[in-house]
């Protein structure tokens, strides 16, 4: 299927394919013929599925460019309505229609004017009905969406958006996207929309399959540990890593800076400003990774992030679809990595049946795997640096005393000590004791079968994660070939 199977203008056409569209994605499959038809629709569907394009490549389509107003978008934040507003703009200007972007804390004036010659207004919904509420715009817009709905009502603009809608004319197509559907969604529904088409990508579909989904097991004073631990070894481009908690943010951005990674928090408070420069700094990556919780997550929307870090796993699977979607976006491979402590184990299991994917549990690589898998790096690194005129000189002072192989040593463990992995060689547990508190967590209570094979302890760690085991062998089976007695 293309979009040309679609019954859209030409200049849409024309537009989505200079984009580089080639196939729809299912949520723009389902949605776009339906919104063509006219009919209101509820779609359910996860970030980074393509819903921008869902509803604005129809909805542009059957738009006349006659300078009204024919199109609002409402979104939850300012990154998001320019984001959105850029890419209507793509698909709009071979047709003429121009975006105009609305948010809070810049001068009306501007946005007044835009607003006066735009075919789409792309808004946050506390401008938009301080605009609305003062008179100083009217709107007759033929299509309404409601975009990432239930970010909006997470971030309590309820009232915004009922109050929003007493300025709108009853005859209207409106379609509301949302990553997920709680009850409070559909209640707006009901009230907004009429006789609505469903629309939902759901489970399979739903977790994007680009996202490699991993979890880890840990005693719970070992999840500093483990996080830097495979922060090294994955060497994320760039990375969020999520908290339950503000106060852990805050912690996790002082640990991390001090291990020499470029991080920030980023904080459901910070002012506006200080937030959109620092997303501007993890876009341009000056910052590598972001420790964020949910709320201060939402809407956050840059691509080519590598890799999402649950440093907890999230209450709900809800949540769990939104962390996670944050990578694996525009047709990109992801990574998804979770720590849970062993009796966390059940809420994987949960989150697993929910969503409908399946979590591979890894065991998170020693100090010697990691090192070892960075020698290679090391070695081609040495291999293309340019010899200076004061290294010459150095190794000569250097050679009044010492023999050339025992430079070579000495510079050598110099590097290595600056390249060298810290923390303990062994975190985490070993793949056996994980299944087997698995199938503990998973029997009945009063069916305490599990109990009666206790050696797993003693047990080797089996790998099932590829690379950098050289040597691993030796580096694990050199310490007493168990674990038990390290870490009890
Ligand atoms: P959502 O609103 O569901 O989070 P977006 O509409 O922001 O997703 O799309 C995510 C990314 O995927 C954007 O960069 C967009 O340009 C790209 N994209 C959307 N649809 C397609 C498609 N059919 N083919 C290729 N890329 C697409
Ligand atoms: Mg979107």
């Amino acid at each position: 299927m293309t979009f040309s199977d679609f019954n859209l203008k030409d200049t849409i056409l024309t537009a989505v394919t200079q984009a580089g569209f080639k196939e729809p994605s299912p949520v723009q499959k389902e949605a776009i013929p339906l919104v063509l038809e006219g009919h209101d629709m509820i779609a359910q569907a996860q970030t980074g599925t393509g819903k921008t394009a869902a509803f604005g490549l129809p909805m542009m389509s059957m738009m006349k460019a006659d300078g009204s107003v024919e199109g609002l978008v409402i979104v939850p934040t300012r990154e998001l309505a320019m984001q959105v507003s850029d890419e209507l703009y793509r698909f709009g200007k071979l047709s003429g229609l121009k975006t105009a972007t609305v948010y809070g804390g810049t001068a009306y004036g501007k946005q007044i004017e835009r607003i006066k010659q735009a075919s789409i207004v792309v808004a946050t919904p506390g401008r938009l009905q301080d605009l609305l509420m003062s008179g100083k715009i009217k709107l007759n817009p033929k299509f309404v969406v409601l975009d990432e709905a239930d970010e909006m009502l997470d971030m309590g603009f309820l009232d915004e958006i009922k109050n929003i809608f007493t300025f709108l004319p009853k005859e209207r197509q409106t379609l509301m996207f949302s990553a997920t559907m709680p009850k409070g969604i559909r209640r707006l529904a009901e009230e907004i929309l009429e006789n609505p088409k469903t629309v939902s990508i759901t489970k399979s579909e739903s977790t994007n399959s680009k996202i490699i989904q991993y979890y880890y097991v840990v005693q719970e004073r070992e999840r500093d540990d483990a996080l830097v631990r495979l922060i090294d070894y994955k060497n994320p481009d760039k990375c969020i890593i999520f908290c339950r908690m503000k106060k852990e943010v805050d912690r996790l951005v002082a640990h991390l800076t001090a291990q020499g990674f470029k991080v920030s928090g980023l904080h459901g408070d910070m002012e506006q400003k200080q937030r959109e420069v620092t997303i501007r700094a993890f876009k341009s990556g000056g910052i590598d990774i972001f420790v964020a919780t949910d709320v201060a997550a939402r809407g956050l929307d840059v691509n080519d992030v590598t890799h999402v870090f649950n440093y907890h796993i999230p209450f709900d699977s809800e949540s769990y679809v939104h962390r996670i979607g944050r990578t694996g976006r525009g047709g990109k491979s992801g990574e998804a990595i979770t720590l849970v402590s062993p009796n966390e184990l059940r809420t994987i299991k949960r989150i697993e049946k929910d969503v409908g994917a399946k979590l591979i549990t890894q065991v998170i690589p020693t100090r010697i795997e990691v090192q070892n898998s960075r020698q290679d790096e090391l070695i081609a690194k040495i291999a293309n640096t340019q010899i200076t005129d004061n290294a010459i000189e150095l190794v000569k002072t250097l050679q009044h005393d010492l023999d050339i192989v025992t430079i070579a040593h000495l510079l050598a463990s110099m590097i290595q000590n600056d390249n060298a992995v810290k923390g303990k060689d062994i975190i985490g547990l070993g793949l056996e004791e994980v299944e087997l508190l698995i199938e503990r967590a998973m029997q009945h209570r009063g069916n305490d079968r599990g109990r009666g094979r206790g050696n797993y302890r003693g047990g080797n760690r089996r790998r099932n994660s590829g690379g950098g085991n050289r040597n691993s062998r030796n580096g694990r089976n050199s310490r007493n070939g168990g674990r038990g007695s390290q870490r009890d």
